[in-house]
């Protein structure tokens, strides 16, 4: 029997996956990073937490395929990853990085790449897969003809900066003017909020409050606000026309909502696909829509599936 890990790195976790050849996950964990933590020492950290488990378990390095990595920033398919915002990472190979570290096979790629890729694993019936994820912003990914596409700078999927309204005067974080994420996220659910607040005159349990968040939106619209039900429908119909622009491109047989998406549940789909279906070419009326199955695991399974696909031959 061989093995392999599949590892997660998040703003403030890292979380791990050991996996049998088979795709059985065996255990997973998560490693608290402290608040002080220079992230220089996350490649070191990952290194030591491998090397720990695998003495631990008496496990030689020659049973395992490698290490799989989801990075929340834009990798190219060689490993480069190119300037990790949000891990403060300028530009260099991860994949050499970690194998010099710890002498095993690395292959990384982005995280919601990756969550795309365990979903697309865990589907027997689909070969074609559009993924979109609702956490911080807005993710995505793309599984074309059974490949995950990750395009010629890691960029391919980034279905959150499709732009969706011309008329926006404020930017995006990635400097544009009208990106899907800009509604369909956290702080763009509050913005979308905000705005029919001032534009109307509709009574809500959100007005004249001075600060809330996505969440209060949601449960507002959830027990029938007016005002909030109106603020989703908006965010929803962004998204499935996002969504429709994509489905021109690839023609997928399913569309997988995860992240908040599925704790939000039925009124999140109904309201996508309704939108969805109203934008849609024809060609593409047929698609399937479910949430995603894995959850939090998404990644540490698309992760090792990377590895595995890249080395266990
Ligand atoms: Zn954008």
């Amino acid at each position: 029997m061989r093995y392999g890990f599949g590892v997660d790195i998040l703003g403030t976790h890292i979380r791990f996956g050991f996996f049998e050849e088979t795709g059985k996950l065996v255990e997973k964990w998560e490693l608290e990073l402290p608040g002080f933590w220079d992230n220089s020492q996350i490649l070191p950290a990952i290194a030591k937490e491998v090397e720990q488990y695998l003495s631990r378990k008496g496990i030689f390095e020659d049973e395992i395929i490698g290490i799989g990595v989801g990075i929340p920033g834009p990798v190219s398919s060689t490993g480069v990853v190119n300037k990790c915002v949000n891990l403060s990472w300028g530009v260099f190979n991860i994949d050499r990085a970690l194998s010099g570290l710890t002498g095993l096979h690395v292959k990384s790629s982005n995280t919601a790449n990756l969550s795309t890729l365990g979903e697309y694993w865990h589907d027997s019936t689909s070969r074609n897969m559009v993924f979109m994820a609702m956490n911080s912003g807005l993710g995505g990914g793309i599984v074309c003809e059974g490949t995950l596409v990750n395009g010629a700078s890691g960029g391919a999927g980034e279905i959150g900066h499709i732009i969706v309204n011309r008329e926006e005067t404020e930017a995006c974080t990635c400097g544009k003017y009208g990106c899907v994420e800009q509604y369909c996220s956290p702080p763009g659910i509050v913005r979308v909020a905000r705005r029919q607040l001032i534009a109307t005159r509709t009574p809500s349990v959100l007005r004249n409050r001075r600060i809330f968040d996505f969440r209060e939106v949601l449960k507002a619209a959830a027990a029938g606000d007016k005002l909030a039900r109106d603020v989703m429908n908006q965010v929803y119909d962004y998204a499935g026309q996002a969504l429709a622009a994509v489905c021109c491109v690839t023609n997928p047989d399913t569309i997988v909502l995860g992240g908040e998406f599925c704790r939000i549940g039925q009124p999140a789909l109904n309201g996508i696909s309704w939108s969805f279906h109203k934008y849609v070419f024809h060609a593409n009326e047929t698609v399937r829509f479910r949430f995603a199955d894995l959850g939090m695991d998404s990644t540490i399974y698309g992760a090792f599936k990377l590895v595995y696909d890249s080395f266990a031959e």
